[in-house]
C-alpha cells in the first residue's frame, strides 16, 4: 500500500490539533481521543476502496436534475473491508472506557451532552461521565457482537443509513436490542471511507459548478459546515461524509433555500468571530457552522474543525435550530 506524504502530513497535523483541543477544553477531550483513532483508520481504509467511475453524460444529466451523483448506482461497495473498519470502531468505542486519558472531571463529557451525534445514546444513562463512557462501551460490545455472530445484517444497516431511512435502521437495531444512534454513528463512519474515495473520483471528472441546492451533490447527505473561502470571500457548503464542497449563495439558507434576510441570523462567539460563526434560519430552524478559511479543509480535518466549532453547536441547540432542521425542508 503505497501512502500519500502530503496526506500523511494532514492526518498527523489533524492529530496534533485535537491534541491542542483536548488540552484546551477538557470537555472535548473524550471525543477528541474517538477521532485520534478513526481519523487514521479511516484514511488507510480510504487508499483500498475499489473505484467508481460515472461517465460524464450520465453525471451532468444527474446534476441537471438534481439528483445527487452516486444515489441509484450499484455502488462496488467492499463488505468485507467495510466489515472489518465498523468492528474497528466498535473496539475503539469499546476502549475508550478503558483507556479513559481523557480528564473526567467536567460536569458532563462532550460525548455525554445530548445534542452530538455521539450524546443521543446518554438520554437515558446516567450524567456520569464515567459512567456514560461505560455505557457506550456496553453497547458498541453488543452491536460488535452481534455482527461477529451474525445476528446482524451490516449491508441492510448500511441500506438504511445511505437512504436516511430511520425508521428501517430502528427495526434493524430493535430487533437485537441494540442502540439505534449508536449503530447509525458506527455505520455512517465506517462508509467514509468508500463515499470519500468515490467522490474524489468523481470530483475531477465532474463539474459541480452548476449544483445550487444545498442537499450533496455526490453523496446527497446535509451540509455540516459552510466555508468562506479566499479574498472573494466565496462561500462553499462542506459534506462531512464524503468530504465535497460545493459553492452556494452565502446569503442563503442551505436547507430550505430561503434568501429572506430577515430569516437569516448570524451569532459568533466572543473572541472567534474571524474564524468561526452560526448561520441560523427562523424559517425552518437549521443551521450551519461558518468557517473562514483561505484553502478548502482538508479531509482529516472536516471532523477537527466540527469538534473545534462545537461552543457553536450548544449555541444553536439553546436557540432550538438543529442541523440539519428536524422538518425535511432540504432544498
Ligand atoms: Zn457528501
Ligand atoms: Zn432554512
Amino acid at each position: 500500500m503505497t501512502r500519500s506524504a502530503s496526506l500523511d502530513i494532514q492526518v498527523s497535523a489533524a492529530l496534533r490539533r485535537l491534541d491542542d483541543l483536548a488540552t484546551r477544553e477538557p470537555g472535548l477531550a473524550e471525543a477528541a481521543a474517538f477521532y485520534r483513532a478513526t481519523i487514521p483508520a479511516l484514511h488507510d481504509a480510504q487508499l483500498t476502496v475499489p473505484t467508481f467511475f460515472l461517465n460524464t453524460a450520465r453525471a451532468r444529466e444527474k446534476l441537471e436534475s438534481g439528483r445527487p451523483l452516486l444515489l441509484e448506482e450499484d455502488l462496488p461497495l467492499d463488505i468485507d473491508a467495510t466489515t472489518s473498519l465498523f468492528l474497528h470502531l466498535c473496539r475503539i468505542l469499546e476502549n475508550l472506557a478503558i483507556d479513559g486519558n481523557a480528564p473526567r472531571r467536567e460536569k458532563r463529557s462532550f460525548l455525554s451532552r445530548r445534542r452530538y451525534a455521539w450524546s443521543k445514546t446518554e438520554e437515558n444513562h446516567t450524567s456520569d461521565s464515567q459512567g456514560t463512557a461505560a455505557s457506550r462501551a456496553s453497547a458498541a460490545m453488543q452491536i460488535r457482537l452481534a455482527v461477529e455472530h451474525y445476528q446482524l445484517d451490516l449491508t441492510e444497516v448500511w441500506a438504511a443509513v445511505a437512504m436516511g431511512d430511520e425508521t428501517r435502521l430502528e427495526q434493524a437495531a430493535s430487533q437485537q436490542q441494540l442502540d439505534a444512534t449508536l449503530l447509525r454513528v458506527v455505520a455512517e463512519t465506517s462508509l467514509r471511507p468508500a463515499l470519500r474515495a468515490w467522490s474524489q473520483g468523481l470530483y475531477g471528472a465532474v463539474d459541480l459548478n452548476e449544483w445550487r441546492r444545498g442537499q450533496c451533490p455526490i453523496c446527497g447527505n446535509s451540509p455540516r459546515l459552510s466555508e468562506i473561502q479566499g479574498k472573494e470571500g466565496k462561500r462553499r457548503l462542506r459534506c462531512l461524509h464524503c468530504g465535497a464542497g460545493w459553492y452556494y449563495q452565502r446569503l442563503r439558507c442551505a436547507f430550505c433555500g430561503r434568501r429572506d434576510y430577515r430569516s437569516l441570523g448570524f451569532v459568533a462567539v466572543a473572541g472567534q468571530e474571524e474564524k468561526y460563526r452560526l448561520q441560523t434560519c427562523n424559517a425552518c430552524r437549521g443551521y450551519v457552522k461558518v468557517v473562514v478559511t483561505y484553502d478548502p479543509i482538508p479531509l482529516p480535518f472536516l471532523s477537527v474543525e466540527d469538534l473545534a466549532t462545537y461552543d457553536l453547536d450548544e449555541i444553536a441547540a439553546a436557540h432550538g435550530y438543529t442541523s440539519p432542521p428536524k422538518a425535511k425542508t432540504i432544498s
